[in-house]
């Protein structure tokens, strides 16, 4: 199945279809942006408000993702706001930075964190679908490592890599990510719906 991704971002549609298998799942990015305030309260409702919002416009079948990371020491801070942390003008790299920051004097048990992704794919306002993925791990002390985004440099991952953030594990990352569990569960979906019809 063919779906528009609630976003112009080619790239984010790009590394999308590098998760999924084309014969069951493809995404295009949007070719119009508009904007979409994501005033819901939970990543689902944030996914679901810009899954709609771009239906509504080229009622055609459109999937949405909307992640975040999630610290337990600061509930508050992060999670569906996570874009935003620190507020607005600092760089991805400044963000991280700060999160290590502020949790310099934190002790290892409360430094648990996950990172979550949730999909939805607005097939019709019949037919709306969620799926969820989620990496668990700890924030680490310092910024390290070259690969990935965001705040990839300061998170473990639970586990063999405990030891390495997610930055330093490309390989493992495009596996076992939030965004990749999300997929594949989708996909699993999308293959028995067309072998059941
Ligand atoms: P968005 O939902 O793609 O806009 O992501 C929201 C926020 O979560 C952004 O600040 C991203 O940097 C962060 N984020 C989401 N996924 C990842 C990831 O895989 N690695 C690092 N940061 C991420």
């Amino acid at each position: 199945m063919k779906f528009i991704l609630a976003s112009t971002n080619e790239h984010k549609a790009e590394e999308f279809n590098e998760l999924f298998d084309k014969e069951i799942v493809e995404v295009v990015a949007a070719t119009d942006k508009f904007d979409v305030e994501e005033n819901g309260k939970t990543f689902a409702e944030n996914a679901l408000i810009k899954a709609k919002a771009y239906y509504d416009k080229y009622k055609v079948p459109v999937m949405s993702d909307d992640s975040g990371l999630c610290v337990k020491a600061m509930p508050n801070d992060l999670g569906i706001y996570t874009a935003r942390f620190g507020g607005p003008g600092l760089s991805a790299k400044e963000r991280a930075e700060l999160l290590v920051e502020k949790m310099k004097d934190v002790v290892r048990e409360d430094r648990g964190a996950y990172f979550v992704c949730v999909l939805c794919f607005y097939l019709n306002p019949d037919e709306i679908f969620f799926f969820e993925g989620r990496v668990d791990g700890h924030i680490g002390h310092e910024y390290k490592g070259e690969f990935g985004f965001g705040y990839d440099p300061v998170f473990h991952p639970d586990g063999e890599h405990e030891h390495s953030t997610l930055a330093m594990v490309p390989e493992w990352k495009s596996l076992n990510s939030h965004r990749s569990v999300a997929c594949r569960l989708a996909q699993k979906f999308f293959h028995e719906r067309v072998c059941q019809s």
